[in-house]
């Protein structure tokens, strides 16, 4: 029992508690949003065996959630989160899955999550394992035609480092290509518009972020997989990439992170030839900008994200990260549906973000934006609200002033 007062305590993006009830709540709401936005695809058919890497949080809960709640799969889950230990919090993406087991079992559904290191070969040799033990039988499967075995795997990792089984550290950095990048961002401290100035990566620096965010180890987790005989006849995995704006071209598309998205957008076309004899495919879906941990990290994008939220919130198109994923569900990988892919074959869910209107707008506020009409343009303190949200603070209903027990299980 660790019963506490749960403070926020963010410092620029990076938060060091997690409230567990708002947690909760924030993972109800994605569940209600996504049983609602899938009830038709439902009717259609079940999903079956579903693994999803990268669960706790982002676009890889929002899946979790669509596929266990919306579509009745069994779901397993892995993800790299911290425990909550004496009075320090869990992380949020723990409590995030806590809440979602707790639902899980409540209603008698199958989620499990294996909390590791998902670069590892002992975490793959586990995800095999617990695929073997408790997927495959028929109570596990619950009739599912494809008999317990992988249908689909997600890849949704979003991670800072990489270690080899050797120790080799691997680290992705965030830094333009061939030249230095100058461009707006914002200082936390005092909610200022200044220029950030980024010296161009070196060669070593750009293979680390390929190495760690590029197409390897999703490749490898396919080739483990297909190897242990775990993957239905047309098994789908689909990995998740983004292509932004021109305002973050420099920092993102054609920098580090872009090279590393290359390389994983690349990965699909040798995935899908070695699933050949299942028929399977491996999809790269190109998803909006939201508000993640993950993207609060990279310079500019806060802004970009919170003038883009004000621009696509007035024309009536704006998406959450579980409206997008309810979509992707909806019309290209849920039962009874076919990727509807763009010239490079990739699933296009960020259509509505790079809708040539939206950004010459976008492009307009963002040659004018100052500190003076930050609020005027753009949303940031919606931004700062929906960051706040990922930890777990803002929610209606939640007693953020009594003790609330931080030590959950995710069992
Ligand atoms: P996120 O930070 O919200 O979540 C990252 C997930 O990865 C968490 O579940 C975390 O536990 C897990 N993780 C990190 N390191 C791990 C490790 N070593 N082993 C196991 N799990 C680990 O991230 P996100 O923003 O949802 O990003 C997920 C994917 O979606 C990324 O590929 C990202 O590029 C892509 N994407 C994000 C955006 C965006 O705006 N956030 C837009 C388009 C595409």
């Amino acid at each position: 029992m660790a019963l506490q007062v749960v403070q926020p305590r963010i410092r620029g993006f990076v938060s060091v508690s997690a409230h567990p009830e708002g947690c909760a709540a924030n993972v109800r709401q994605q569940v209600a949003t996504a049983r609602a936005g899938l009830e038709e695809v439902r009717a259609a058919g079940r999903l079956g065996t579903t693994l999803v890497i990268g669960a706790s949080a982002g676009y890889g809960l929002a899946s979790v959630l669509s596929a266990c709640f919306g579509l009745d799969a069994p779901v397993l889950g892995v993800c790299f989160e911290r425990p909550a230990d004496g009075d320090r919090t869990a992380t949020a993406g723990w409590y995030n899955l806590a809440e979602a087991h707790r639902l899980a079992r409540a209603e008698g559904r199958h989620l499990e999550t294996i909390n590791a290191d998902a670069y590892q070969e002992t975490t793959k040799d586990a995800v095999i394992e617990a695929l073997r033990a408790r997927y495959l039988d028929a109570s596990g499967a619950r009739g599912v035609p494809s008999g317990g075995k992988l249908e689909l795997l997600i890849y949704s990792l979003a991670a800072p480092r990489r270690f080899d089984a050797d120790g080799t550290r691997w680290e992705s950095v965030l830094k333009p290509i061939g030249k230095r990048f100058t461009g707006k961002t914002i200082d936390l401290r005092n909610i200022a518009v200044t220029e950030a100035s980024l010296e161009p990566a070196t060669e070593e620096e750009i293979a680390a972020t390929i190495k760690v965010m590029g197409g390897e180890d999703w490749t490898r987790w396919i080739e483990r997989l297909r190897e242990a005989d775990l993957l239905a006849p047309g098994f789908r995995t689909v990995a998740y990439s983004y292509v932004g704006p021109q305002v973050t071209n420099e920092i993102y598309r054609t920098g580090t992170i872009g090279r590393a998205k290359e390389h994983l957008e690349a990965s699909a076309a040798a995935i899908t030839r070695s699933l050949a004899a299942l028929e399977g495919e491996a999809i790269v879906s190109v998803n909006k900008g939201v508000v993640t941990q993950a993207s609060a990290a990279i310079p500019g994008v806060s802004l970009y994200i919170s003038l883009l939220t004000r621009v696509m919130k007035a024309r009536g198109t704006d998406e959450s990260v579980i409206d997008q994923i309810v979509r992707l569900f909806h019309d290209h990988i849920g039962p009874g549906a076919s990727p509807r892919v763009d010239s490079g074959g990739h699933i296009r869910l960020d259509d509505r973000e790079l809708d040539p209107a939206v950004q010459a707008e976008v492009n307009e506020l963002w040659a004018q934006l100052t500190t003076e009409n930050l609020q005027q343009y753009a949303d940031f303190e919606g931004y700062q609200r929906a960051f706040e949200a990922l930890v777990g603070f803002g929610f209606a209903g939640v007693g953020y002033d009594a003790p609330t027990e931080t030590d959950r299980p995710l069992d």
